[in-house]
């Protein structure tokens, strides 16, 4: 059997350097916000070209600590309206409902899955305060779009670059910028299955603006900056030592499993050819950098026989995602609004098996069973 994800055989790759960096944090004595923490928050930003990084408890709460900064900081209050993908990962819709904003869905660019800028800017209305644009899939959405549009309707921009680490893009200026550097403010993810992977819950807010850093770094601390003074009713979401000290070591790798990924994707991409199959956008006709391949996402319209024809030939798929947002019991009251693409895509989307430790054979093998599939008429 051909896993869909194998985080074992991932983290394996780099047990050694994984059990000293947890062996330090054991002999240290200090488990919570210390050296480790201060130093990944470093890192990452680096990578990033980001002037900070504040470590949180999730990915989750990166976008709902954000949120309620900028409501803090009296850049959005209650009933404000943000744009927000209908076919996104509902933890980006959750962040918004959390802090009493009001979510907006707009439909995707079909090629790319993510927002799409002409819908986006017929979305905006007095009460629109800012936009969540996420990177679905690992690609980035089309920032200097989102970016042009933001600037000219005075809006925010938060990112979720949950599954995007290290995917990069040409801006205005010709320089290029990583996911996490476009908008005001970028959540990401270190859930185990992310790109950039913790052995646990972790996730981290980035960002170049210094007062949103600051409030966010006492919002994560029950609202203080001042050891027993609390400036607002924070909360308790902490990225600690030892979840720290593992990033540190698995990020060093990160543009290593990436170029991995990219090889497979390029490998199904050139060697898929059934027809009954929807590759996502040839990457050569994107920027190579804009897409880390999260996952590796097909469309069929005979979906389930085409999964279970993988299956009986030992290759595991997922479906991302199954029900749309708007579909969702949590969210009633939009349970009979229509959302024609997002629902196709919920139909029909399946994602192949994708990580820096497939090998060679396995893709043949993946691609030889896509290609045996016979769709029925
Ligand atoms: C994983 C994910 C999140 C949430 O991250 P957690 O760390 O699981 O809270 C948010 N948005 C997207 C797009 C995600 O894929």
């Amino acid at each position: 059997m051909i896993p869909f994800l194998d985080l074992k055989a991932i983290n394996a790759q780099y047990r050694d350097e994984l059990i000293e960096a947890c062996t330090r944090v054991i002999d240290s004595g200090w488990y919570i916000a210390g050296n480790e923490l201060s130093q990944f928050e470093q890192a990452f930003a680096s990578y990033c070209g980001t002037k900070h990084a504040i470590g949180v408890a999730n990915g989750l709460d990166a976008l709902i600590l954000t949120l309620r900064a900028w409501k803090e900081l009296g850049k959005l209050k209650d009933g404000d309206e943000v744009i927000v993908p209908s076919n996104t990962y509902i933890a980006s819709i959750l962040a918004i409902s959390a802090n009493d904003l009001v979510p907006v869905l707009v439909e995707p660019d079909l090629g790319t899955y993510n927002l799409c800028p002409a819908k986006t800017e017929a979305a905006i209305t007095a009460k629109t305060r800012a936009i969540l644009s996420v990177h679905l899939y690992g690609q980035l959405a089309d920032m200097p779009a989102i970016m042009n549009i933001a600037q000219r309707h005075n809006l925010l921009v938060l990112e979720d670059s949950a599954q995007a680490h290290g995917a990069s893009a040409i801006d205005n200026n010709g320089k290029s910028k990583k996911a996490g550097n476009w908008g005001d403010a970028s959540g990401f993810s270190f859930y185990p299955g992310k790109n950039l992977g913790a052995l646990g819950d972790a996730g981290a807010v980035t960002t170049n603006d210094d007062e949103l850093a600051e409030t966010l770094r006492a919002l994560r601390n029950y609202g203080s900056h001042e050891k027993y003074k609390n400036l607002y009713q924070g909360t308790n979401s902490r990225l600690d030592e030892i979840q720290a000290a593992i990033l540190s070591v698995k990020l060093k790798h990160l543009d290593g499993e990436t170029a991995h990924r990219r090889k497979i994707a390029n490998a199904y991409i050139e060697g898929i050819n059934n027809p009954a199959v929807v590759l996502p956008l040839n990457a050569s006709s994107l920027a190579l950098e804009s897409h880390v391949w999260h996952l590796f996402v097909i469309r069929c319209e005979q979906r389930e026989a085409l999964q279970k024809h993988l299956l009986e030939h030992g290759v595991q798929t997922l479906i991302h995602y199954p029900i749309p947002p708007h579909k969702q019991q949590a969210y009633k009251e939009w349970n009979m609004d229509s959302y024609p693409v997002s629902e196709m895509i919920h139909r029909q989307v399946m994602s192949l098996p994708m990580g820096s430790t497939i090998t060679d054979d396995q893709v043949a093998s993946v691609i030889a069973v896509c290609n045996s599939f016979k769709a029925v008429n």
